[in-house]
Parts: structure tokens; C-alpha cells; sequence
């Protein structure tokens, strides 16, 4: 049975970043994965935005080229041009990024357990005994990086996700797109209930989605039905689909209780994604960062009130009017209405705001320990 001061369930983006920060802190970290190869069943389309880009260490060959143009469509696909001044967004090859990350975790001395799953744990004394499917081994703490319906988020008695959307991806190599890269958004209340439909195009790579609350449609179906929509816009003559993604998508909010004497939560884990967007990827980066600090300052002093600033209560309120904005997507179920959102849309005060949906820097509050991480690869 091994023995480990960390335990981490969960090898996408939030549990990767959180083991090499720890395991480069000099702890003894165990991070377990039921996939065997991380480029395999990906959750993500991979979209990083400026911020996350500028204050984190994602190596470049990691990323597709630079987009600064969003077209966002109406239902009767009236289509209105957004352009920003700079590069706003890098669609990640995140196969190649989840390796890379993985071998930087390795070099700092994690342990690596790829197709085991996390099966439950139980606690004595000052120790967690943590049953997985290839044995059981001892922890100081336990961290859930598994995803939107966390089992360890369950079983650690912390807050669970309760409000979903569901997304679904067709990645292609070789559509065709006339003009730069660019993200295209479609609004459309029976493709994409409550959310968007989507193609994200670098000019190499093209993901063509749609997302939407799971008791309103069919993301198959829908995906089928957006891709013929689309045809006169995206030309997959001579494309070669090459994934197929999808998942949940946590979209009530980061939760209140994500952190206890046992163990946290990280990532879609803790509900760390904007309501509005559901871009997961930059909160994944910062509460990571955070989590690893926090935990490390646990460890070494035994003092529960080190675990205080890692609460949901902290940074919910910086959610307030995403919520309220999610809160009206979900209700937006008619065409019309739709259409007559978009036409105002055109109206100078309404486009800023849609301009700062898309290219403003809010996404998850700032986290200072974030700062003390960034750029250091290692
Ligand atoms: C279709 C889709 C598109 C998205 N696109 C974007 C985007 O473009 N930009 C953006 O910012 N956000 C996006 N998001 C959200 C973002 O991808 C997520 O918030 C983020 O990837 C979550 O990372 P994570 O590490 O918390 O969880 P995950 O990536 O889901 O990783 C959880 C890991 O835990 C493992 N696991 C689960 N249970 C167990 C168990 N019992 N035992 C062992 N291992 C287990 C899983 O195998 C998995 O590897 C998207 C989400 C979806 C579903």
C-alpha cells in the first residue's frame, strides 16, 4: 500500500495543475485517472482565453493559431461581427497539452496511475485510507479533480454540482472557412437550449458543437441537424472528423463548500466555471493554483484555519451577475424573442456589453496565489 501526502483524483486540466504545483512544493503526490491516455475522451473544446493565455505557461505548440474574430448569429442567422484589437483566444491541442503537463508532473516526482478509478475512501486518525480500483493506498488529503458529477465531492460530504448544460463536439482537420480564424456563435433556442451552438476555427483544427440544458433536446440529433445548418458555412467536403467530445458542464456557480480537513475540490469538481460562458478552463488554472498553495500550507502547518480561504462563499459573489445572466439564458426559449435580442444587440450600450462577453477579462476573480505560479514550468 502506498503512502502519500496528496492524493488526487482526476487527471484533466485542474488535477494535472494541481499535482506539479504540489509535487514541485516537495510533497509525495499520487494522481489517479480511470482513462489510460489522457489525449483519449477529452471534455473540452479547448478554447483558452487572453487572460488565462497571458498569466499562465501553456507551452505555444499547444495552442492553434491566434482568433480575434467572434461572429455571433441569430436563430434566422442574421450574423454580427465582432473584431477585437487583439489576440483574444487559442483553441488548445489538449491531447499534446494533458501529456505535456503530465511529464512536467512526472519530472517533479508525481506518481502516475492512469486506468484506475477512484472507488471511495474512509479516514482514520490523521490518515485516509483511499480505495481504488488496483488496491488502496494512505493519504494526508485527498483532492477531486474528477470532473463535473464528482464522486470524491460526494463522498468528502462537500457541495455537489446541481445545474447542468451538456456539450457535444465534432472535432475536423480540413473543413474550410472563408476569412481568419475565428469563433462563431449560434444562437438557436432548439439546437442549443439555454447555451450556443458553436464552430471554433484556427485555420487547422475545427470543432462544430452545440450545448444546451440535457432535458431540452438531443445533443446528437442537434449536432447533426447544426452541422447540415451550417454547410453553406463551414465546408467539410474534404474534412476528416478526427474526435468526438462532449460532456456536463456545471453551470450553478463555483460552490460554497469545497474544502474540508480531508480534502477539496478543483475544477468542474467545485462548479469552477463562468454560468454565462461556461468557459471551465481559466478557473480550472486559478482555483488550481489556489488549491495547491492552500493545501500546501496545510500540510505543513496542521492548521485547519489555513483551509479558510479556499471557500466558494469568497469568490461567488464575483458570479453574481453571470448567475442572473444564466438565470435568463435558461428562460430564452423562443425564436422570436431570440431574434429581437439579437437585432438590439446592434444598439451601441447592448454591443459593448456582448463585446465584453466575449473579449472581457472576467472569467474566474483573480487569485493572488495564482501569480506565485505562473511562468514557472519547470
Ligand atoms: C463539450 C465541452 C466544451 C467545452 N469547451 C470549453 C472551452 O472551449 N473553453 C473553456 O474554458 N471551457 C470549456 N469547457 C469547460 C471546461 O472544459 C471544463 O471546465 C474543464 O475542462 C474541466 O476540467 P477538469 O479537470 O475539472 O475536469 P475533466 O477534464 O472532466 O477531468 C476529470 C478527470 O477525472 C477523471 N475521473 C472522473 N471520475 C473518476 C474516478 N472515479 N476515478 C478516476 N478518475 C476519474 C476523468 O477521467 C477525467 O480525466 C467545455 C466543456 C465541455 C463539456
Amino acid at each position: 500500500m502506498g503512502n502519500y501526502d496528496v492524493t488526487i483524483i482526476g487527471a484533466g486540466l485542474a488535477g494535472l495543475q494541481c499535482a506539479r504545483f504540489l509535487a514541485r512544493k516537495g510533497l509525495r503526490v499520487l494522481l489517479v485517472d480511470r482513462k489510460n491516455a489522457l489525449d483519449q475522451k477529452i471534455h473540452t473544446t479547448g478554447i483558452f482565453v487572453r487572460r488565462t493565455l497571458l498569466d499562465f505557461d501553456i507551452p505555444d505548440d499547444c495552442l492553434g493559431l491566434p482568433i480575434k474574430h467572434v461572429t455571433l448569429y441569430s436563430p434566422a442567422l442574421r450574423s454580427m461581427e465582432f473584431v477585437s484589437d487583439n489576440d483574444e483566444f487559442c483553441i488548445g491541442r489538449m491531447g499534446q497539452l494533458y501529456q505535456r503537463y503530465l511529464k512536467q508532473c512526472l519530472l517533479a516526482g508525481v506518481q502516475w496511475l492512469p486506468e484506475t478509478s477512484y472507488l471511495g475512501h474512509s479516514s482514520t486518525d490523521s490518515k485516509l485510507t483511499v480505495r481504488l480500483s488496483t488496491g488502496a493506498v494512505t493519504t494526508r488529503y485527498l483532492i477531486g479533480a474528477d470532473g463535473a458529477r464528482s464522486r470524491v465531492a460526494r463522498d468528502l460530504k462537500l457541495d455537489l454540482n446541481r445545474e447542468w448544460i451538456v456539450g457535444v463536439e465534432s472535432v475536423f482537420e480540413g473543413a474550410v472557412i472563408d476569412g481568419p480564424p475565428r469563433l462563431l456563435c449560434f444562437l438557436d433556442p432548439e439546437l442549443a437550449p439555454g447555451y450556443i451552438a458553436w464552430i471554433a476555427h484556427d485555420g487547422e483544427e475545427t470543432h462544430l458543437g452545440v450545448g444546451g440544458y440535457p432535458s431540452r433536446f438531443d445533443p446528437s440529433a442537434a449536432l447533426e441537424t447544426f452541422r447540415s445548418r451550417v454547410a453553406h458555412i463551414v465546408d467539410l467536403q474534404h474534412a476528416k472528423q478526427i474526435e468526438r467530445r462532449g460532456g456536463y458542464i456545471p453551470v450553478g456557480g463555483v460552490l460554497r463548500n469545497i474544502a474540508n480537513t480531508n480534502g477539496l475540490l478543483v475544477g468542474d469538481a467545485a462548479g469552477a466555471v463562468s454560468p454565462l460562458t461556461a468557459g471551465g478552463l481559466d478557473p480550472c488554472m486559478r482555483l488550481s493554483a489556489l488549491a495547491a498553495q492552500v493545501v500546501g500550507e496545510y500540510l505543513s502547518s496542521g492548521d485547519p484555519e489555513a483551509l479558510s480561504v479556499y471557500s466558494g462563499e469568497l469568490f461567488r459573489a464575483r458570479f453574481t451577475s453571470r448567475l442572473w445572466a444564466r438565470r435568463i439564458a435558461s428562460t430564452l426559449g423562443q425564436r422570436q424573442l431570440l431574434e429581437l435580442g439579437c437585432a438590439v444587440l446592434r444598439l451601441p450600450l447592448l454591443n459593448r456589453l456582448a463585446r465584453h462577453v466575449f473579449f472581457g477579462r472576467g472569467s474566474f476573480p483573480d487569485v493572488d496565489a495564482a501569480t506565485d505560479f505562473c511562468g514557472s514550468p519547470g
